[in-house]
């Protein structure tokens, strides 16, 4: 039984190389058309191939990246365990990112990017970080990580999940009952929630509305979540301040689109975060042996959730 390796040639060079030296025994494959689907019993890809059918001893689908929903979960079958990506390399890009997005929200980046232009030399209002409210939407892997990140500022912390969860420092939230106390004391919102029914769309007039004025938004969780024209309208109106955002729908995001020009926006084309080859090869090889110890692998995917 075989592993099939289904990403860029740059990776699969440090996952044969971390796999030669971990699971000699088990066959290492980069090659799809290079073996018979029935001896595949391990595949790690981004999105599912379109014979996946054939794939009938498959027991474990890794996704090469944190989120899962670029996959068919009603047609997965329900034997093959679907597990998405929780390795350090992706949190710490992630960490690093969110803390970008914040802080130029914090510091006002985008008006000194707009007075740059017009080449004026004058400094705008400074508020202190004690008084600068920021909330995640998403107290998962990603969320938690970028909570620790931005802790030591003084940012005044809370979060957002769907389950209740407690953690240290942080103004826990969960539940659409109780995401407008959330969202009331916010001043720069994060969006780092995965992608399902119930998160799509979600950050929208409603939701814009029910932040503070003046509020920032930092999304880089996926662009089927945001509705850009309510967006554009909330800060238009002047009731949102800025927003950084990683993710767009569609991506790449078309020539013309206002998010594009719009001077309250920062815009980056989904490179928050990505899998880190060297990290991601050792939690595939943790959650292999984990497997096949009888364990469920970390990252594992409840169907009935969506993430
Ligand atoms: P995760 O560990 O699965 O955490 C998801 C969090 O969202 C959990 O806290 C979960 O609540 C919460 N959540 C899910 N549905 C919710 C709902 N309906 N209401 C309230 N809370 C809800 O995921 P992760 O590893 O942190 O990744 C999060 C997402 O980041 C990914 O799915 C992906 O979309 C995005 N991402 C973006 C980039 C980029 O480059 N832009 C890179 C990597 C990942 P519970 O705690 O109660 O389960």
């Amino acid at each position: 039984m075989a592993f099939l390796f289904n990403s860029d040639a740059e990776r699969a060079k440090i996952f044969a190389a971390a796999f030669a030296r971990e699971l000699p025994s088990l066959p290492f494959i980069t090659d799809a058309a290079s073996v018979d689907p029935e001896t595949v019993k391990y595949l790690i890809t981004w999105t599912a191939p379109a014979d996946l059918a054939r794939y009938r001893n498959l027991e474990i689908l890794f996704s090469i990246g944190a989120g899962v929903d670029q996959f068919p979960l009603a047609t997965l079958p329900e034997k093959v365990k679907l597990v998405r990506m929780v390795e350090d390399g992706i949190a710490r890009m992630m960490q690093e990112y969110v803390t970008l997005g914040v802080l130029a929200l914090h510091r006002d980046l985008p008006g000194y990017i707009e007075q740059q232009r017009a080449e004026k030399w004058t400094a705008r209002p400074v508020r202190q970080a004690p008084d600068r409210r920021v909330g995640v939407l998403g107290l998962g892997n990603l969320g938690l990580a970028v909570l620790e990140r931005l802790r030591p500022f003084g940012f005044p912390l809370s979060g957002w999940s769907r389950s209740p969860r407690a953690v240290e420092g942080v103004a826990c939230h969960h539940g659409m009952d109780q995401l407008p106390e959330f969202l009331a004391a916010i001043d720069i919102l994060v969006c780092l929630l995965p992608l399902t029914s119930e998160t799509h769309g979600i950050l929208n007039a409603d939701l814009f509305k029910a932040l503070p004025q003046g509020a920032g938004l930092v999304h880089a969780g996926r662009g089927q979540q945001l509705d850009a024209a309510a967006l554009i309208d909330a800060l238009d109106s002047g009731h949102l301040s800025g927003a950084v955002l990683d993710v767009t729908d569609p991506e790449p995001l078309p020539a013309e689109h206002a998010l594009w020009r719009h001077p309250r926006i920062i815009l980056t084309p989904h490179i928050a975060s990505a899998t880190q080859p060297e990290t991601a090869a050792q939690t595939v090889i943790t959650n292999i042996r984990r497997h096949e110890a009888g364990l469920d692998p970390i990252g594992l995917v409840d169907r009935s959730r969506g993430y």
